[in-house]
């Protein structure tokens, strides 16, 4: 029966993300007075750098406090065309870009321009969170293509053929990704635009927030500057949430083919009518500023991670790929399974090792399942060295206590 109460079947469909539930449990534990050790951070912890406040509070007084071109305003858009052309030679103009709240909201909003009912869009496992919610809060149909860690947690061109039917509206590529810092190199990436190029109808939607944050020789690949011919099927989404700090702003950008963004224009104009007039002053200086705050931070994680690769290394069973990009470790669980605790319980899948790690070490993580990839946790190294050192001491002792049945 329906009631005045019922909420759409897009509500429905959609789960609340992972990582938020995950975040709440560590905020609830702490509140009942537990040490946890939170390795579930999706952001920085360092403050936002100085000189992109000081634009914000500049905007404030200045009057920069009112509605904005719907798609961001022009000095931001000539900032983010630049960081593009600096990046990867590629030269977006101005209306070919849009800004929204978050790269979240324009992955979002892509998503929505495109998708009718049973459209499908394929997402490479392990994913972040929300792409697959996305899509079905979008009406689309998510194809999850498992991707193993033998392959480098990356879709491989045969994958990619099999996966793509005539109702495959876009293909999301996340380039360094979440949860496992894989990144394609641009053999790889010339390798899936080879197998695009034979299908005009699929769109690639490439994620690469976390382009900045990048552990290899030279710059992090991207899709849309290793194959021109897929330029207008190709939408490439970043922000400056990762790389400056700044996931409390909530800027976010996607540029791409100009029909697509103006449909995404179109229904940003009666969602938001803009972002923030502040944080896009704040997000223009961000791009446009001294990019010093890139380099240390991205040294300081570069420790991290290998301290943090190092540690986990050293307990027996438990594996994990050095991540080229990004602040996550996805560590292989799956020689743990099916031991017991020493309380007898046996512990069956990945969510059943987090949960372990949690009760019994006070150590947050997130089970792999929640990425399309049981077996795995992810650890998040956005984080002190000594949380981290004490986390992995934590972890292996976890670890040592269990038992074959
Ligand atoms: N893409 C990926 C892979 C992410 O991990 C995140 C943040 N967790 C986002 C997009 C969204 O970032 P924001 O909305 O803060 O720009």
């Amino acid at each position: 029966m329906r009631t005045a109460q019922r909420v759409a079947q897009r509500v429905a469909r959609v789960k609340p993300s992972p990582s938020t539930a995950a975040a709440q449990r560590v905020r609830e534990l702490k509140a009942q007075g537990r040490d946890i050790l939170d390795l579930t951070v999706g952001e920085p912890d360092f403050d936002t750098p100085d000189h992109v406040k000081d634009a914000a509070i500049a905007a404030i007084r200045q009057g920069d406090t009112k509605y904005t071109p719907v798609n961001g305003t022009p000095q931001l858009r000539a900032a983010i065309a630049d960081t593009f052309e600096r990046r990867h030679g590629l030269r977006y103009p101005t209306d070919g870009i849009t800004v929204g709240g978050g790269a979240k909201q324009i992955i979002f909003l892509a998503l929505a321009a495109t998708l009718d009912a049973g459209d499908e869009v394929v997402i490479p496992a392990p994913y972040w969170v929300s792409y697959p919610d996305m899509v079905l809060a979008n009406d689309g149909t998510p194809v999850i293509v498992p991707c193993p860690e033998t392959d480098g947690f990356k879709l491989t061109p045969q994958r990619l053929e099999s996966a793509i039917t005539a109702r495959t509206r876009w293909v999301i590529l996340n380039t360094p990704g979440n949860p496992t810092g894989a990144a394609y190199t641009a053999d790889e990436l010339r390798a899936l635009a080879d197998v695009l190029l034979a299908h005009p109808h699929v769109r690639v939607l490439t994620d690469e927030i976390y382009d900045e944050i990048w552990y290899e020789p030279g710059q992090a690949t991207s899709l849309a500057a290793v194959e021109p011919r897929l330029t207008d099927r190709v939408f490439l989404t970043n922000g400056v949430s990762k790389a400056y700090a700044m996931t409390g702003w909530r800027i976010g950008y996607g540029a791409g083919p100009a029909e697509l963004v103006t449909a995404i224009n179109t229904l940003q104009s009666q969602i938001s009518s803009c972002p923030s007039s502040i944080s896009q002053a704040a997000a223009t200086a961000a791009l446009t500023g001294d990019q010093e705050f890139v380099r240390r931070t991205v040294a300081v994680y570069r420790a991290r991670r290998d301290l943090t690769i190092n540690l986990l290394g050293d307990i027996p069973d438990l594996s994990c790929t050095p991540p080229s990009g990004g602040f996550y470790a996805f560590v292989n669980c799956a020689a743990q399974l099916g031991k017991r605790t020493p309380s007898g319980d046996e512990l069956r899948t990945d969510e059943d090792f987090a949960a372990y790690l949690l009760e019994s070490q006070h150590v947050a993580v997130i089970h792999g399942a929640a990425y399309g990839s049981p077996g795995y946790f992810r650890v998040s190294f956005a984080t002190r060295d000594d949380v981290l050192t004490e986390a992995c001491e934590r972890i292996g002792r976890a670890c040592a206590a269990l038992s074959f049945p």
